[in-house]
């Protein structure tokens, strides 16, 4: 008998009859002889239309609110996947974040998972029944709902994986596993049997979503072995875990894309000690998350500063920057709303040479200008135009022999 977490995505519990279907799977799974906690999504695009909502209403509604609104989704799959394993003959309870004993800090939209008390959970599943927890929400301190950040039930789901010392944590979702580069885009991407975490990690940081960063980070941390698999399909999927020595004979494990980025650009800035250091401690104030950033060398006591944020930081970005500017010395300030991040990523990047000339050079070829680079240990990502970003992936696939078979 095995203690499982399993965490079905909004894909999974789209509508009804496929509330029924991973209903159906889990007692599958129950009647095997395990005992399931399981974590969900909201169904389908739900969180979207709460998001779009909340900007009819307002145009930057308070942080409590949103996530008191956001946490719904979340409500109606826990019970609705209650109800479908009830109607099979099924012992159930759902329970809410808080409910589940999942306490968070107050940064709302984003909170962080400070604590679980998974006693309720545990004593539900003691007595035969099957918990189901409703993903991407805890309680503050202060005893408001917070949420985890989009694609959070991942974490939900590796956390409490993590507190009840389950032998497994399972994400179920619309694709059979986690692939060299998004199967959406890349018809020649290939079912990856193994990545290790810190590739999954630099993966899901440079916008594969199929896994949320913090969720793997957090497995990292408390060594939660991860399997992503299909709930559509019953076949073995990908298992995310420790780096082992031969990881490092693959030259790239796979290349992730992000095409919600967005450059920020600052010419003439006065060259001065302090003056990037005061710009990017506002940005990191407001809790913007930014990445590659350059400066380039100094003219006449001037130079330029780019960096990316999320696009979907861009509003906030824009409100930092009109405040801080204003008390230093610059030209204009210039925003390019659609740029992509395109990332190789893989730990064989530490032993092989010349990685970063063969991404360039396939670029090259396919007359596709590089604006920005920024590298890790086991990452390079480019920043290019956004139209050019599903063929930059492709033609990169294809130069680093990603792509698989012909059938
Ligand atoms: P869920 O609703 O189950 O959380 P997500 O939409 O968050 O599902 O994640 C699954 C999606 O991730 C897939 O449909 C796929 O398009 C996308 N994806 C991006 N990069 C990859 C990758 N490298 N491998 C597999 N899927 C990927
Ligand atoms: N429903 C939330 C979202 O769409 C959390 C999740 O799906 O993981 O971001
Ligand atoms: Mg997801």
């Amino acid at each position: 008998m095995a203690l499982l977490v399993q965490k079905f995505g909004g894909t999974s519990v789209a509508d009804a009859a496929s509330i029924q279907r991973v209903a159906q799977r889990i007692y599958d799974t129950v009647q095997d002889g395990n005992q399931v906690i399981v974590v969900v999504s909201a169904m389908g695009k739900t969180t979207d239309e709460l998001v779009k909502l909340a900007g009819e209403v307002h145009a930057d509604p308070s942080d409590r609110e949103f996530d008191m609104l956001l946490s719904t989704g979340e409500q109606i799959s826990i019970s609705l996947l209650a109800m479908a394993l009830h109607a099979l003959g099924a012992e159930a309870v759902s329970m809410t974040g808080p409910q589940a004993g999942i306490f968070t800090d107050g940064t709302h939209t984003k909170a962080k998972i400070k604590d679980i008390q998974p006693d309720r959970v545990l004593n539900e599943i003691q007595k035969g029944r099957v918990v189901i927890v409703a993903g991407f929400q805890g309680l503050t301190a202060e005893q408001n709902i917070a949420t985890l950040g989009r694609g959070g039930s991942d974490l939900t789901a590796v956390a409490m994986a993590a507190a009840v010392k389950a032998d497994r944590c399972q994400i179920y979702t619309d694709v059979d596993g986690v692939y060299t580069s998004d199967p959406r885009i890349v018809s020649a991407a290939q079912k990856l049997d193994v990545i290790a975490y810190d590739e999954m990690l630099e993966f899901a940081s440079m916008g594969a979503n199929i896994l949320q960063s913090r969720a793997v980070e957090f497995a990292k941390k408390y060594e939660v072995e991860l399997e992503v698999l299909s709930s559509f399909w019953r076949k073995p999927g990908t298992l995310v875990k420790e780096e082992v020595k031969d990881m490092e004979d693959v030259v790239i494990r796979g290349i992730a894309i992000d095409k919600n980025q967005s450059k920020i650009t600052i010419t003439d800035v006065v060259d001065q000690p302090g003056v990037a250091a005061k710009i990017f401690q506002e940005i990191s104030r407001a809790d913007i998350n930014v990445d590659v950033i350059v400066q380039s060398d100094s003219k006449q006591g001037r130079n330029d500063i780019s960096f990316t944020a999320n696009a979907d930081e861009l509003k906030k970005v824009k409100t930092v920057l009109a405040n801080t500017m204003s008390g230093i010395e610059h030209g204009e300030v210039m925003y390019d709303e659609k740029v992509a991040k395109i990332s190789i990523v893989g730990v064989g990047m530490r032993n092989h040479t010349g990685i970063a000339y063969r991404m360039f050079s396939a670029l090259a070829e396919n007359e596709i200008n590089i604006h920005m680079i920024s590298t890790s240990e086991i990452r390079t990502s480019v920043i290019i135009k956004e139209a050019q970003a599903d063929k930059a992936v492709r033609v990169i696939h294809t130069a680093f022999d990603l792509d698989k078979e012909e059938s």
